[in-house]
């Protein structure tokens, strides 16, 4: 009975003695890793592109972050200016300023447009970036139309469009059919986010994310080490998400009929066109695509869509190195790979 007495009061004496030296030892372990700084998120966006670009990097160098957000936004505006369609001395806009006759064009987007060839072929003509006059004619990028071209001239653009007549020379060089116009809204924006992705890389950044208006890519994690989280939207109402899934070092990209769009006598006419109807494509509501680039994932998205749901998913299982989810024009899920079951997390009904 004495010996436990003993023991106890030695233990308590010891404890009131060792009690601040460890508070010490703890005090300077966390004063230790306070003064290296910890890695965190730092972000910038601007509108680019006709959209919202969005870029998150990690890292725990605010200069580091400053000049790596700057190159990347640096980068997709460079692509923008070769690549877009409607703005003057850009590349594909003097491609279709000399249509007929050869135009000299840089490696990078002879290379994308035998990318953009490929995938046409792949797609049976679904994916066709020689859709510039029918895009022309509906005016969903200009958004001045609310009524539906007539038959008509929906037949005679339709004619301009056939991918399989762009011509590549060396050089490069391209020519395409005097009235054919090119137009890569389906594959610009993730080709643009590939190349900030890229440009993050060579300031050596591990962990960051692009998202050019729902074409996003990826690396590494997060600054609390888990996975990106992105939510996809509810093809009907914007403010919600339908589902969530996490991601790392993938690109995810929708194509949805919400995009761009105008209701006529109760019919929605949106921007993705069935090149061989000259109408938009009437199946899905939203194909979304993960691959392991924003450019493919972007291409395949528009090719799936407008290959309806039949077609798309017989592609989705085909392709390789895509994962696909399909929704039907009710709003529900007509196609999901099985690679995605259990990965995509569907959102309860109302979540916002
Ligand atoms: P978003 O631009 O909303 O991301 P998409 O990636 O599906 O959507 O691209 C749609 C754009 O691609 C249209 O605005 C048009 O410029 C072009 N486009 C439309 N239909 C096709 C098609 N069948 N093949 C290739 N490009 C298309
Ligand atoms: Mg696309």
């Amino acid at each position: 009975m004495r010996r436990t007495n003993f023991n106890y009061r030695q233990l308590a004496v010891l404890a009131a003695r060792t009690f601040p030296l460890i508070w010490g030892l703890v005090c300077v372990a966390v004063w230790g890793c306070g003064s290296k700084p910890s890695p965190r998120l730092y972000r910038r966006s601007q509108l680019l592109m006709g959209t919202l670009v969005e870029i998150k990097v990690v890292t725990d160098h605010q200069e580091k972050a400053d000049r790596a957000l700057e190159a990347a936004l640096g980068e997709i505006k460079r692509i923008e200016e070769l690549m877009s369609r409607s703005r003057p001395e850009s590349e594909i806009w003097k491609i279709n300023h000399s249509a007929g006759r050869p135009a000299a064009i840089s490696r990078e987007l002879a290379s994308l447009l035998e990318d953009a060839r490929k995938i046409g072929e792949s797609s049976a003509g679904a994916f066709d970036v020689s859709i510039g006059a029918l895009s022309l004619l509906w005016g969903f990028e200009e958004g001045n139309r609310s009524v539906p071209p007539t038959p008509s001239e929906l037949a005679q653009a339709s004619r301009q469009v056939d991918y399989r007549k762009i011509e590549l020379l060396s050089g490069p060089q391209v020519v395409i059919p005097p009235r054919m116009r090119l137009d890569l809204g389906a594959i610009a924006k993730g080709y643009a986010v590939d190349c900030a992705i890229n440009t993050l890389q060579s300031y050596g950044l591990t962990g960051a994310l692009v998202d050019a208006g729902g074409d996003i890519r990826v690396i590494g994690r997060r600054a609390d080490g888990k996975r990106w989280h992105i939510g996809l939207q509810n093809s009907r109402d914007r403010d919600k998400i339908s589902a969530t899934i996490r991601l790392a070092d993938q690109a995810i990209v929708t194509s949805g009929d919400y995009e761009r769009y105008f209701i006529y006598q109760g019919v929605r006419y949106h921007h993705i066109l069935d090149p061989k109807t000259g109408y938009p494509a009437r199946d899905c509501q939203s194909v979304t695509v993960l691959a392991n680039t924003a450019a493919k994932a972007d291409a395949w998205a528009t090719a799936i869509f407008v290959s309806g749901l039949e077609k798309g998913a017989e592609l989705a299982s085909k392709v390789s190195d895509i994962e696909v989810v399909i929704v039907d024009i009710t709003g529900k899920i007509h196609y999901l790979s099985p690679a995605l079951e259990g990965r995509l997390q569907i959102a309860q009904e109302g979540s916002g």
